[in-house]
């Protein structure tokens, strides 16, 4: 009888580690690209690293021959992966590969649109049902109404016009109009989107089409008076798809890709869009109405990033990772434990003769609103130190009164 309790033991024990080893290759997805009237050369590694970040997909890049090439090679095996993420926006494919991308979605496959892929291939009429709305390409009432918000009401308006526009590049604030999405659950209502094209005008078929967020195109810079989709998700046969109009790259990204807001979404769009849930957690540096939250190097910063450059800190250079640090504490920290985790994290670096005395003035700035006595010993020590006396100072008596 034990021993047939110790098989299972050892089985589940097994079932457990493999798991936990599938789960960085939950799913395979597959970016297109090789032709736009964009960096796309730019853009598709910094995809690729977005995706890979996540831990939930391996990634393969498929790329097409370059402008006016021989497109009838160009013949990508969809029907390998969970998710293909749209960079393009260049030559017609060839029937065989467009059949081939249709069955895929019909079959279940997601797909997401990525910017300039709405402007993509205006004359295939299975792919304007996939991506909802597009723009550019001569698009005009033939190819369907405008959709957009006005005065909070959905408008779907089949006034004559162009399809597509956008006004000079600016920040500007993205508003969520479903929070229970899986892939806006748990966003803040409004964010600050960094300094991107805020597309306009974008018409087509619009079915099966929810629009998850927004963001108003102001008259004053050139734009609609309108509350123009920004992030979309639609259905076609058994496929879903997560068309995001975000994310205009320069030559290096630029702020439009560096944005949390941006990454956050592009990452949940695609896990939607691959399984249908999302099980990513919403990160501590998600921006606010506040204002704009940006990653310079695409990734997320760890306490250790923020503890290292805060140590070699100088008072004229940027203030960056002091203010990560900052967010970190305010959406980390739930318990006196965690506070007490960040404190000992933070007393290391003020003992530590390599920091600077900048640095140990904002740490210790911040330790006087959440430090505790574990602080008081370096606090004393820091007020021998003439650079920084006032601000020991002050923290040390702050330090006392909470005791
Ligand atoms: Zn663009």
């Amino acid at each position: 009888m034990k021993k047939k309790y110790l098989l299972i033991f050892v089985c589940v024990g097994l079932l457990t580690v493999f798991n936990a080893c599938q789960k960085s290759t939950e799913y395979k997805a597959l970016i297109v690209t090789g032709q736009n009237n964009h960096y796309w050369k730019s853009s598709f590694p910094i995809l690729e690293q977005l995706l890979e970040q996540t831990g939930l997909f391996t990634v393969d890049i498929a790329k097409s021959p370059d402008k006016g090439g021989d497109m009838t090679i160009f013949t990508p095996d969809f029907s390998k992966y969970n998710v293909i993420v749209i960079d393009y926006n260049g030559d017609s494919w060839s029937d065989k590969t467009k059949a081939a991308f249709v069955n895929y979605v019909n079959n279940g496959g997601g797909v997401v649109v990525y910017h300039a892929g709405d402007n993509s291939f205006p004359e295939w009429k299975e792919y304007n049902q996939m991506i909802g709305l597009g723009g550019w390409g001569n698009r005009s009432e033939k190819d369907g109404p405008y959709v957009y918000f006005k005065h909070d009401s959905l408008i779907i308006d089949s006034s004559a016009g162009r399809g597509g526009s956008h006004a000079k590049r600016h920040e500007f604030e993205v508003r969520a109009r479903n929070t229970e999405h899986p892939i806006t659950k748990g966003l803040p209502q409004r964010w600050i989107h960094g300094k991107d094209e805020l597309y306009a005008q974008l018409r087509g078929p619009g079915k099966n089409m929810e629009i998850l967020a927004t963001a108003y195109s102001d008259t004053t810079g050139g734009g609609t008076g309108r509350d123009e989709p920004m992030l979309m998700a639609i259905t076609y046969g058994k496929g879903r798809i997560f068309h995001t109009t975000l994310g205009h790259p320069d030559e290096d990204g630029g702020p439009s890709m560096e944005c949390v807001g941006f990454i956050t979404t592009f990452q949940r769009g695609a896990e939607w869009a691959a399984s249908g849930k999302v099980t990513q957690k919403i990160p501590y540096d998600f921006p606010t109405s506040a204002g704009s939250s940006l990653r310079p190097d695409f990734k997320e910063l760890t306490l250790e990033d923020d503890l290292s450059k805060i140590a070699q800190y100088d008072i004229t250079k940027s203030t960056r990772y002091f203010s990560d640090l900052q967010s970190r504490i305010r959406h980390e920290a739930k318990t006196p434990a965690d506070y007490q985790g960040f404190e000992k994290e933070m007393i290391r670096v003020l003992e530590s003769k390599e920091a600077t005395d900048d640095g140990k003035k904002l740490l210790l700035r911040e330790l006087s609103w959440m430090g505790s006595e574990l602080s008081i010993p370096v606090t004393k020590e820091l007020v021998k130190n003439e650079n920084i006396k006032d601000v020991a100072e002050y923290t040390l008596a702050r330090l006392q009164l909470a005791k």
